[in-house]
């Protein structure tokens, strides 16, 4: 009779340590993939509170450390590999939200850098109050550690820049999805004008929650055309993604700028620019 019950005992020990192994690894793999070094800190948390028994002091030791390791160890370090932080304060290059910036998807190579920098600058000298948007760039280390949901950000020569609007006539630095993907210019343009065979990847941002969330800015054309033009002329750069109908729209008709292909998400939102 005793022997039945410690068995039962046993399992349902056995099958609860399951659960938390599980919860466990589910939580790693989310954190990596969404910061690259979140994973590696919530071990850490976990083993707090395996010698605290404390929920309270292992949350609080997760938020210390990766405060400290994304705002502290990470600028720092990830200069030895090759890459440097985009600015968050900054008088024309900015982030366009901060869980950008939280999760440590705003690293670059230092040239990449320079050339946003410069490229904002030069702009914003013609155009008062232009600020350059950045989306989503690159993980700070390992080339190949890719930036899901993006193919191609895993070496640092990426970066997403979001389209410039204008609200009563005046250039805005707000955008109209909070995300700054998924509110596309021409919304009826559909992918299978293009992509007759275009899985669900290509309108995926669509499907994000606050695309639409400042529904009174307007795409500046002329603006836009602008900031293409200029960052054509910036070193290494390899191509300017961006659809089709707006390469003929803003007069881009230059061999760097070019249609990302079916397999990609849609790029009527945002300008994909990609560095040699
Ligand atoms: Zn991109």
């Amino acid at each position: 009779m005793r022997n039945r019950s410690l068995k039962k005992k046993r399992k349902h020990k056995n099958s609860k340590n399951h659960f938390w192994s599980l919860f466990h690894l589910i939580f790693f793999l989310l954190l990596t993939i969404i910061s690259q070094v979140g994973g590696v800190l919530y071990l850490f948390s976990v083993l707090v509170y395996r010698l605290t028994s404390s929920y309270k002091k292992s949350l609080l030791a997760f938020i210390t450390i990766y405060a400290l390791v994304s705002g502290v160890l990470l600028p720092w370090f990830s200069s030895y590999g090759g890459r440097v932080p985009l600015p968050v304060n900054h008088p024309y290059l900015k982030p366009a939200n901060w869980f950008t910036v939280i999760t440590n998807r705003h690293y670059v190579s230092p040239l990449v850098k320079q050339e946003l920098i410069s490229a904002a600058q030069d702009i914003a000298i013609e155009n008062k109050g232009y600020q350059m948007i950045y989306l989503d760039a690159n993980f700070p280390f390992i080339n190949g550690f890719p930036l899901i949901p993006h193919l191609s950000h895993d070496d640092g020569k990426k970066v997403d820049i979001a389209f410039t609007y204008s609200k009563d006539n005046q250039i805005s630095t707000k955008l109209p999805s909070i995300w700054g993907y998924g509110n596309y210019v021409n919304p009826d343009y559909t992918p299978k004008q293009v992509c007759p065979n275009a899985g669900t990847v290509y309108g995926i941002t669509e499907k994000l929650p606050f695309t639409n969330y400042y529904n009174e800015l307007n795409i500046n054309d002329k603006l836009n055309a602008a900031v293409a033009r200029r960052l054509l002329k910036a070193q290494r750069l390899e191509k300017i993604f961006v659809e089709p109908y707006l390469r003929k729209k803003w007069s881009l008709d230059h061999p760097l700028v070019r249609f990302q292909g079916c397999h990609s998400v849609r790029h009527d939102d945002h300008f994909h620019i990609q560095f040699r």
